[in-house]
């Protein structure tokens, strides 16, 4: 069992970590740079270690610093987070090689899963359904072309080593083609150093369904169930729930089943996400598998009634998962808002600075996970994100209502944040439907049509 974990991350989920370690009785060690002497995380942990200057490249990122800070402090494991070097197979070999605990799948599956177009490969071989597309990368252009002929426009051109919404673009047709091509590999060759992409059929209205995974190093694997997350601007989520108003039973049981069977086909442990794009014929298709923890895992263990992090956290202690999957019971229904230090006036522009004034929501079935209190100044360095507001309710009608008025108790004074955008989107009539996919925000104004 883990004794003593070093969190090589910040903010909200820095906390949430060391709150799962608090109550497991696992000693913690804060790493923070220069920005984050005065943050929360810091306070929160037995012990912190300094990692350097502000820019993530010197801190958060800085391999090196942070193997050091585990070795002064003795301790036996660490907990990546997401972002950062969540998603590093470095990182986790480093980890590895210094008899460190990596709370994270092994090395070799984050590299294979890290690279779409080769974990897409590998899906295709082990029989689970992918969108129509190029087999793994293309070789050049005129291969994408090719293949984008093939499978009929629009097609999208994504990098293999993307993430965050990075390194893709939509061809509607075959004039768009080399200039989506050119910009997806630029992107992809300035966030990721690499510029191989590949091409799938751009499906027109999907929805963006994914499935929690839990796998133990003993060969046990079972879902938590889906998170809907078609909420999106520019490919980012903004909104999560659980259920999903599109998922019925039945399509539950074959999408857990599939995602399960995706997670087998490669020897997962730890805790992933299986994702995947539902179209409006009930036909889901894979789209990546990642492999560390996600922002949106509240609204899972709001169902579930599992913590995820101290589930995270004995899977890489060697523990057997103490639960089989018809143990699995999912109760109500979940959302969460995160609520972004942005102007929605600016085309939701990131705006850090100082929060002069705080007040987060409470009461029955809400759940606040942030970093921020009043006086805390946001840096500049890092994501925006000001708070994750997660509401349960014991139905949908419930949770909605619940999310609607801790909206509207929370107060954030001294920047601009996202909650006028969630309030109006929580009364949506579209969205209170459940009747929404990933276009949503493109074909719908949230500020003019209001319920
Ligand atoms: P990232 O790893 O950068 O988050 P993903 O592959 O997970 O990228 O895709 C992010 C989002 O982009 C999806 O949730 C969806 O909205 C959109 N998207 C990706 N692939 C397709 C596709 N083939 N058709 C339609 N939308 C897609």
């Amino acid at each position: 069992m883990i004794r003593k974990l070093v969190v090589a991350n910040r903010g909200e989920i820095a906390l949430r970590i060391l709150r799962a370690c608090e109550e497991l009785g696992i000693a913690t060690v804060a790493l923070h740079s220069e920005a984050d002497a005065e943050s929360l995380h810091v306070r929160f942990a037995r012990e912190s270690v300094c990692i350097g200057p502000p820019a993530a490249s010197r801190s958060y990122l800085n391999i090196h610093a942070i193997i050091s800070a585990a070795e002064v402090t003795g301790a036996d494991a660490v907990h990546p987070g997401y972002g950062f070097l969540a998603e590093s197979a470095q990182f986790a070999e480093v980890c590895q090689s210094h008899d460190l605990v990596f709370v994270g799948p092994d090395p070799s599956m984050i590299r294979l899963l890290g690279d779409k177009a080769l974990a897409r490969a590998t899906m295709v071989k082990a029989g689970v359904p992918v969108v129509p597309g190029s087999d793994g990368a293309v070789a050049d252009e005129l291969e994408g072309l090719r293949v984008a002929r093939e499978i009929g426009f629009p097609v999208i051109v994504k990098a293999a080593a993307g993430g965050g919404g990075k390194g893709m673009r939509v061809a509607a047709s075959e004039e768009d083609f080399p200039r989506a091509y050119a910009t997806a590999q630029a992107e992809s060759q300035a966030a990721f150093g690499k510029g191989e992409l590949y091409v799938e059929r751009y499906l027109a209205r999907p929805r963006h369904v994914e499935m929690q995974i839990l796998g133990d190093k003993h060969g046990n694997i079972l879902h938590l169930g889906e998170r809907d997350c078609s909420i999106q601007r520019r490919h980012q989520k903004l909104v999560e729930e659980s259920p999903s108003p599109a998922v019925s039973e039945a399509l539950r049981a074959r999408m857990g089943e599939v995602a399960v069977h995706a997670a087998a086909a490669v020897g997962y442990h730890s805790a992933g996400t299986v994702e995947f794009l539902l179209d409006e014929d009930g036909r889901f298709y894979f789209m990546e598998m990642n492999t560390r923890i996600q922002v949106e895992h509240p609204v899972t263990e709001m169902v579930t009634g599992l913590d995820l992090i101290k589930e995270q956290l004995r899977i890489a202690g060697g523990e057997r998962l103490a639960l089989r999957q018809e143990d699995v019971r999912l109760r109500g229904h979940a959302i969460e808002c995160r609520i972004n230090a942005e102007d929605t006036e600016r085309d939701f522009m990131p705006a850090p600075g100082k929060v002069v004034a705080l007040h987060l929501p409470g009461g029955p079935g809400i759940r606040v996970d942030s970093h921020v209190y009043a006086g805390y100044e946001i840096p500049p360095y890092y994501d925006s994100m000001i708070a994750k507001i997660i509401a349960h309710g014991a139905d949908r009608q419930e949770a909605l209502e619940r999310m609607r008025r801790a909206l509207d108790e929370c107060v954030i004074e001294g920047v601009p944040s996202t909650l006028p955008f969630h309030a109006r989107l929580l009364r949506h009539p579209r969205f209170i439907a459940g009747d929404v996919s990933t276009r949503f925000l493109e074909d719908e104004d949230w500020r003019t049509t209001v319920a």
